[in-house]
């Protein structure tokens, strides 16, 4: 048996090509979507990251706010830089590129973004608004992963999902979103034991423990959907996954590849938050009676 393939990068493509659309609606009301990015330090990786977020946010019409600060600044600063992005009505989303060089308090830096800018979903309002199942922003790489399961045609509802990781980016707001998709939901971590008898019984497998080649074949129910959200880069270059690609693709009916599955989701998620931040922008001025350039 061989699985599916759940190709997140032709997914992506689609979801940018049906938001480039509702830029263009909005730009033509006189709104241009504005993210502004924050990168602080040298993290080389980082570095990436942010350059492949400015790059899709130009193809898709989005206007980018770029800020590289060293790991000298200040956390003083650093907020007084939020405090501007919160003020400026050109810019809809910010986004604070994690993990932050010590000694800063990401937390606290999170918290100081407006949450109807909060295009990343960490803060705490937005992560409340997920809790009470009502998402407004919701954190890029779930709300990627709901759009690949979607894609491969598995529907959550009454299905055992079993979530490997609970971090505040990605394995809590993971769990939130496939309870309120009406899936069952099981959340594991580090100190969970035996693993592999809970990850046997899921129907939907999401692997983002950040531990490479973590899942394997045994691990895995026949026909299961895997979802794997783990990046590891190896000594000699490839870039792997949390899940045993060669081994898995046996067992489970559908699996997304790394690279090429869910990292291309997360930008893509993250320009849909933009997106969306600008529209809601915009309706929240409509409804003070504020005009835009156009109207
Ligand atoms: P994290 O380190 O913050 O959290 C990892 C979680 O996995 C923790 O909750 C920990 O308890 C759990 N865990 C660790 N080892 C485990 C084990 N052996 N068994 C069970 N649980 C275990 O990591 P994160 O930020 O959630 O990221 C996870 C992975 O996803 C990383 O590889 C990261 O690079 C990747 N990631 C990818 C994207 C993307 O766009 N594709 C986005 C975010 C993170």
């Amino acid at each position: 048996m061989s699985a599916r393939l759940i190709d997140g990068k032709a997914l992506a493509a689609q979801v940018r090509s049906e938001l480039a659309a509702r830029v263009a609606a909005l730009t033509a009301r006189g709104i241009t979507p504005g993210l502004a990015v924050m990168l602080v330090g040298d993290d080389p990786a980082s570095a990436i990251y942010v350059r492949n977020k400015i790059k899709a946010c130009e193809e898709t019409g989005i206007r980018s706010y770029a800020i590289h600060l060293p790991a000298t600044v200040t956390q003083q600063e650093l907020l007084a830089r939020i405090r501007a992005w919160n003020a400026d009505i050109n810019v809809h989303g910010i986004l604070v590129q994690l993990p932050l060089p010590p000694p800063f308090d990401a937390q606290r830096v999170i918290e100081s973004i407006d949450p109807r800018k909060d295009v990343d979903g960490l803060h705490p309002e937005n992560a409340g608004l997920l809790l009470l199942g009502r998402p407004q922003l919701p954190s890029c790489t779930p709300a990627g992963v709901m759009r690949m399961l979607e894609a491969a045609g598995c529907n959550p509802a009454g299905q055992h999902a079993v979530v490997i990781g609970r971090s505040i980016m990605v394995g809590r707001p993971m769990a939130m979103l496939l309870l309120a998709a009406d899936a069952t939901v099981t959340l594991c971590h580090s100190r969970t034991p035996d693993l592999s008898a809970i990850t046997r019984q899921a129907d939907i497998l999401i692997a983002a423990a950040g531990r490479r080649g973590l899942v394997t074949a045994d691990m895995v129910k026949p026909g299961a959907v895997v979802i794997d959200v783990g990046i590891h880069r190896t000594p000699d270059g490839r870039v792997v996954g949390d899940v045993d690609f060669d081994q898995v693709r046996h067992v489970a009916g559908a699996l997304s590849p790394v690279p090429g599955g869910v990292g291309p989701m997360t930008i893509a998620m993250l320009l849909h938050n933009t997106v969306r931040a600008a529209e809601l922008a915009v309706d929240a001025a409509r409804g003070r009676g504020v005009q835009s350039a156009s109207d």
